[in-house]
C-alpha cells in the first residue's frame, strides 16, 4: 500500500518519515511535478482535506493513500492569530524567518514579551475507502526571544509546556515525542492500519 504525503514542505516530510519509519512513505513531489493548491478552507480540517483529495485525483492511483497535513500556531494575545494563516502570516510566498519576525513584531506591539500558544495539526487521509481527519495539539508559551535552530516554522520562538528549552533546541526527538503532528499522525496510522486490513 503506497502511502504519499501531500506536502513538498522539508520539515513536515522530515517528521513525517520520521514517524512513519517502518513504511514505505513518498511525497507526492517523488512522484509528480509539485502543484499549487489552493487553501482555502476556514479551519485546519478543511485546508488538510482539500490538500489530500488534491493530490489524491492529481496522482491518478486509485490504490493508493494520500496523507496531508495543515497545521499552525495560535497565539493568545493575538486572539489566536496567526492560526490557518501560520504558513503565509507575513505574505505569500514568505519565509518561516520572515513570519516569526511578523509574530514576535506583533506580539511587542500588543505590549508584550510572551505569550500562552498552542500548535494544532490535521491530518486529512483519503483513499478509495473514503475521507477522515484527525487532529493533534501541542501547548507552550511564546517569546520575541529567538533561541536555537532546530525543527522550522515558529520552532526558535515555542517552548513547549513542561520544557525550559524552545523547539528551536531541543533535539528532534523530543518534538517527535510530544507534537501536535506527531499526536495526529498517530491518530492516522490507526486509520491507515484499519485501511490496510479491509483491503487484505
Ligand atoms: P501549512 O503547510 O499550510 O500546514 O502551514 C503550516 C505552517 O504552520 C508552517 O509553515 C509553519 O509556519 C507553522 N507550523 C506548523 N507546524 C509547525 C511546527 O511543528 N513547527 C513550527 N512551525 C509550524
Amino acid at each position: 500500500m503506497r502511502i504519499v504525503i501531500a506536502t513538498s514542505n522539508k520539515g513536515k516530510i522530515r517528521e513525517i518519515k520520521e514517524l512513519f519509519h517502518d513504511r514505505e512513505v513518498f511525497p507526492y513531489t517523488e512522484l509528480m511535478e509539485a502543484f499549487e493548491i489552493i487553501e482555502d478552507g476556514d479551519t485546519f480540517k478543511e485546508n488538510a482535506l482539500i490538500k489530500a483529495r488534491a493530490v489524491y485525483q492529481a496522482l491518478g492511483d486509485a490504490e493508493a493513500v494520500v496523507v496531508a497535513d495543515d497545521s499552525g500556531i495560535s497565539v493568545d494575545v493575538l486572539e489566536g492569530a496567526p492560526g490557518i494563516y501560520s504558513a503565509r502570516y507575513a505574505g505569500e510566498g514568505c519565509s518561516d524567518k520572515d513570519n516569526f519576525n511578523k509574530l514576535i513584531n506583533a506580539v511587542k506591539s500588543a505590549g508584550f514579551e510572551s505569550s500562552p500558544a498552542y500548535y494544532t495539526a490535521a491530518v486529512a487521509i483519503v483513499s478509495k475507502e473514503g475521507e477522515s481527519c484527525v487532529h493533534g495539539w501541542m501547548h507552550g508559551d511564546i517569546s520575541i526571544f529567538p533561541q536555537g535552530e532546530n525543527g522550522f516554522g515558529y520552532d526558535p520562538i515555542f517552548t513547549p509546556s513542561g520544557q525550559t528549552l524552545t523547539l528551536g533546541e531541543l533535539d528532534s526527538e523530543v518534538k517527535v515525542g510530544i507534537s501536535h503532528r506527531s499526536k495526529a499522525l498517530h491518530l492516522a496510522k490507526m486509520l491507515i492500519d484499519q485501511i490496510k486490513a479491509q483491503r487484505s
